[in-house]
């Protein structure tokens, strides 16, 4: 896609809106896209330690490796970077984070310009798979991958191992058939919850933290037992999440929660179940983290409309800024009753 005749770098501010690492992921991608070279200052000036971390550089670096880019200011805590990127070859790719950064994030930088770029191409990501605050790998695989299948895209993920904060140490490898354009995707009804399932994983911790969680699951959303499971998972370090899975006719949406040292299972469990019964009520498809990521891949499609939750300032600020990037028009509207509009459209 290309819809910038202009090659002038884009000046981007990194402290706009929520001023955190989307802002230069998403920045980084839509540069491979449309082969604009931009320029970032104040890159995650909003955060408690600002700059570029492991997980931002190491998106860069992928960024830069996957197209033959230019680049200055990839260095750990750079407050800003030039970038001029050459053309997306697809291909086989590694890149570890190196911490028990996102992998995830990672992936949402390099996902799209494949996605478009002619050719397969096989990535093997090393770091954390199953992160706060970034979606975590079930999340990918189960809400996102089928909606990017529905627009047209051949993308599958698979978990080779978990990483949790702070070990790290997770593998994944994603398949891309890249070239096939991206069509409009429309998500608007959520219709009834069909199926729920609740899974609690541990990794070198007892099992008895999952359980705990489960039970609370069933106590307070009244899921079957039967549907309820815990899992050992094994990886390089101890960690814990519960991810609760609604099925519907809008697809599948996957509220997690993460266990925290300090943090008793069931108030892990109590927050994950309030985030689920906030979304219950708003009686839409999209959830607040799925509506931010959906704004690149539908705007490369030129278009879409989907109903979710009130917007997060990530979304927001996405919705700024791939609208600085891309000729698309993005409305959020407040429908009333907790449930807001995006449309996405050419402008
Ligand atoms: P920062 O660099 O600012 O510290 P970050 O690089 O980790 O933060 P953010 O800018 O905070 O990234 O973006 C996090 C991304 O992770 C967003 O796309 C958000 O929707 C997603 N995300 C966060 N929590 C979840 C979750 N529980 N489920 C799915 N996706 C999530």
């Amino acid at each position: 896609m290309d819809g910038h005749e202009d090659r002038e770098p884009l000046t981007v501010d990194g402290a706009q809106g929520e001023g955190g690492g989307q802002v230069l992921r998403s920045s980084l991608a839509l540069s491979l896209v449309t082969g604009r070279p931009f320029h970032i200052h104040r890159i995650r000036a909003r955060r408690r330690k600002p700059g570029l971390l492991r997980q931002h550089l190491t998106a860069v670096r992928a960024a830069a490796e996957v197209s033959g880019a230019t680049v200055e200011g990839d260095a750990l805590r750079s407050p800003e970077l030039r970038f001029a990127p050459g053309p997306v070859r697809a291909g086989d790719y590694g890149f570890a984070v190196g911490s028990a950064g996102s992998t995830m994030l990672v992936l949402q930088t390099v996902l799209w310009p494949l996605l478009l770029a002619p050719g397969r191409s096989r990535l093997t990501l090393e770091g954390g798979t199953h992160n706060p605050m970034a979606p975590p790998f079930d999340f990918v695989e189960r809400c996102l991958l089928p909606l990017l299948h529905a627009m047209g895209a051949h993308v599958q993920v698979e978990l080779r191992r978990a990483g949790f904060y702070p070990a790290g140490g997770g593998e994944l490898v994603v398949e891309i058939d890249g070239g096939h354009p991206l069509r409009p995707l429309e998500r608007l009804q959520r219709g009834a919850i069909a199926e729920t399932f609740a899974r609690a994983q541990v990794s070198s911790l007892p099992v008895s933290i999952a359980r705990r969680e489960l039970e609370v699951v069933h106590a307070r959303l009244g899921w079957s037992r039967q549907w309820l499971k815990t899992e050992r998972v094994s990886s390089l370090g101890p960690g814990n999440v519960l991810m609760l899975e609604l099925r519907h006719d809008g697809g599948t949406t996957l509220v997690t929660g993460f266990g925290e040292k300090g943090v008793s299972a069931e108030e892990v469990a109590v927050r994950t179940v309030e985030e689920a019964e906030r979304f219950i009520a708003a009686g839409v498809p999209v959830c607040e983290h799925l509506a931010d990521q959906l704004l690149v891949p539908l705007a490369l499609a030129g278009g879409g409309s989907f109903r979710t939750m009130e917007p997060s300032l990530h979304t927001r600020t996405n919705a700024e800024l791939v609208q600085r990037w891309l000729p698309v028009s993005i409305t959020l509207h407040d429908e009333g009753g907790g449930a807001w509009r995006v449309d996405v459209g050419p402008r």
